[in-house]
């Protein structure tokens, strides 16, 4: 089975035989060398009973790692049309094990791709990657892992504790649902074409219940506010939510001297409950 994969052609005669001239649109930065995307596939696992979703295979560089790492099943869902012939070939040397998916990740429900528990691995599209992530933080109870490639410093921001200088909305938001881990870097000379700027390897694990009660989309508007003027004092920032916001903080035990970046993650769920 793997022989079959590892008898396809090298990535970079892919790219030439279907002209996958990189779009910058698209967030495409290819990783051609096999031994990194088994890297970032071996962070990965262990596998568990389900399904990995890939999103943007591209020319196939980790959708291949993946399978050679014994991936049960993995259903990738790519764009880009260029790139979903130039799988065609991959498709049929995983013998079942690779679906692929057209269409755009940001309007796809993973709920419709296979049946949960999900495990996601993917070299993200840079633009989108935030958004994809926080649609999936919704589904945490129902995701394995999150194994992601992603700018460094959308990595910090997603690990960030509080008191840091990267500590803010996408912090809260994923630390809420999930343990976050950096990995490792990963250079720009490993792309074709190379970015601008390093990439790490991110792991969210989602816990087994979120850090503390709170409904989503108040805590996500506790945060809007707070992080909205994060120089300010909480008693000001908090001032469009509540007239009363002083006497909100010093009710949930929080000095209203104190500003956005200070507060921990069950800091902002009590502040939450409250709205
Ligand atoms: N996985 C490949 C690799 O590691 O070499 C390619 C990664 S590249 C950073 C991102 C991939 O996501 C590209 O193949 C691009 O076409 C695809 N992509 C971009 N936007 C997308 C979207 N909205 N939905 C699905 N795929 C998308």
């Amino acid at each position: 089975m793997s022989a079959a994969i590892e008898a396809l052609p090298p990535l970079r005669e892919v790219i030439a035989q279907h002209e996958l001239a990189a779009r910058k649109s698209l967030g495409q930065n290819f990783l051609l060398d096999l031994n990194l995307t088994r890297k970032i596939a071996r962070a990965a696992m262990p596998w568990v009973a389900g399904t990995v979703i890939e999103i943007g295979p591209g020319p196939g560089g980790l959708t291949r790692a993946l399978l050679l790492e014994g991936a049960p099943a993995v259903v990738a869902v790519e764009r880009d049309e260029r790139c979903l012939a130039a799988l065609a070939e991959l498709v049929t040397a995983a013998a079942g094990r690779l679906r692929l998916q057209p269409g755009d990740a940001l309007e796809t429900d993973i709920a419709d791709l296979a049946p949960p528990p999900w495990q996601i691995a993917a070299n993200l599209p840079y633009n989108i990657a935030t958004p994809l992530i926080l649609g999936w933080l919704a589904r945490a109870s129902q995701i394995a892992r999150i194994t992601v490639l992603v700018q460094k410093e959308v990595a910090q921001r997603l690990a960030a504790p509080p008191g840091s200088d990267h500590y803010g909305r996408l912090s809260v938001a994923a630390q809420w649902r999930c343990e976050v881990r950096m990995l490792f870097d990963i250079g720009p000379k490993a792309f074709v074409p190379a970015p601008k700027v390093t990439s790490t390897v991110v792991e969210l694990q989602p816990r087994p219940a979120p850090l503390a009660e709170a409904d989503p989309k108040k805590l996500e508007r506790m945060t809007a506010a707070a992080f909205g003027q994060r120089r300010k004092m909480l008693r000001a920032a908090l001032k469009p939510l509540w007239p009363d916001a002083e006497a909100k903080l010093i009710a949930t035990g929080i000095d209203p001297t104190r500003r956005a970046e200070t507060l921990s993650i069950e800091e902002f769920c009590a502040l939450a409950r409250l709205l």
